[in-house]
């Protein structure tokens, strides 16, 4: 049944993103494996991979979830930029395998001044080498982007594209709430709502569909920006996030907040969406 959870921060040792998740009632947890805005990786020790496995396995927080670096851009023309990013990629691939990660999550790629379609076919590449090189548990999971600068992965047809060359048990897709709103799909209505699930269930399949993250949006439906808010203090408002809690398939998936981090207010975005929760689902 839906479990909800937040974005925590990984300093110090990885091991203590089960006690940040603790210590805020999180039933899942999502954190950056290294600075999600430096090149910089930390070399990781058996010590430190053999605490995470054992906080893992006694904090029943699950599932599991690692974001990528915003520096990989696996759509970029730039050779340097794009084999660094599928270096990186690749490496944190590994390491996930290892902390016996259950979903990776990405941000397919940018334009820039690209047209889509080259944009398309350098990520379509990128990937290819990808998985020809690696083969590990965790699922790698593409997130809706806003479109904002170029991105890629602002439509359900884009990602239909881009998992085509993904093999098919080692992928699925992350739904961002704010980024599909200022992408163009009003889920705060019924209509909308409905007609999102019914564009995902019939491009690429309900089921690929492995997590929410759960965000409000400080800008206005198809602004094609990426301002994460507070949940009911957006453009979204908590009507929307009822339609994705309470509904047949949504209701049962893994839901994170990356909402901003002031004070206590994990906690209160969390309660917020406990609370939309009509209770006709079976909570765990
Ligand atoms: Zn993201």
């Amino acid at each position: 049944m839906v479990r909800i959870g937040a974005h925590v921060s990984s300093s110090k040792a990885l091991d203590l993103v089960f006690d940040r998740g603790k210590e805020i009632g999180a039933e899942t947890i999502q954190f950056f494996l290294n600075s999600p805005r430096s090149w910089k990786t930390k070399i990781r020790t058996d010590k430190e991979i053999e605490n995470f496995l054992n906080k893992k396995n006694s904090h029943n927080i699950y599932p599991v979830v690692v974001h990528a670096s915003y520096l990989y851009n696996l759509a970029s023309d730039d050779i340097d930029l794009r084999k660094k990013s599928i270096k990186g990629v690749i490496e944190d691939l590994i390491l996930c395998d290892e902390l016996d990660i259950d979903y990776y999550v990405i941000h397919p790629g940018k334009a820039k001044g690209l047209k889509d379609e080259k944009a398309i076919e350098n990520i379509k590449k990128s990937l290819e080498e990808i998985f020809s090189k690696t083969n590990v548990k965790t699922i790698f999971l593409l997130e809706t982007l806003a479109g904002q600068k170029g991105e890629i992965g602002k439509t359900t047809k884009e990602l239909k594209e881009l998992l085509s060359v993904i093999p098919e048990e080692k992928s699925g897709v992350c739904v961002d709430t704010c980024h599909i709103f200022s992408a163009g799909y009003k889920i705060n209505t019924e209509e909308g709502f409905n007609n999102y699930k019914q564009e995902v269930e019939t491009l690429i399949g309900l089921k690929k569909v492995k997590l929410i993250h759960c965000n409000d949006t400080k800008t206005p439906y198809n602004s094609k920006k990426d301002r994460h808010q507070h949940i009911g203090e957006g453009y979204i408002g908590i009507k929307g996030f009822e339609f994705f809690l309470n509904d047949s398939f949504f209701g049962k998936l893994p839901y994170i907040i990356e909402t901003p981090k002031i004070g206590n207010y994990d906690q209160i975005n969390m309660e917020r969406l406990r609370k939309a929760i009509k209770y006709t689902l079976v909570r765990p």
